[in-house]
């Protein structure tokens, strides 16, 4: 069951609207709708990965100098 992107809430299939319903906000999302903000968040979570993977390095690499 997907999370809703607003709010992390339980989204629920309404069939007969054929669109994902958020139980706690009541956004709407179709299929793709909701196949593309999940691929924006996973690549936004990936950069922010990567950003503080560098940080720690950076953290790690000026402890040592100390
Ligand atoms: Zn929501």
């Amino acid at each position: 069951m997907p999370r809703c992107p607003e709010c992390g809430g339980k989204m629920i299939y309404r069939k007969d609207l054929k669109v994902w319903v958020c139980t706690s906000c009541g956004i709407m999302l179709t299929r793709e709708q909701l196949d593309e903000i999940r691929e924006k968040i996973l690549f936004e979570s990936k950069k922010e990965e990567k950003r503080s993977k560098a940080k720690e390095y950076l953290d790690w690499w000026m402890g040592k100098e100390e």
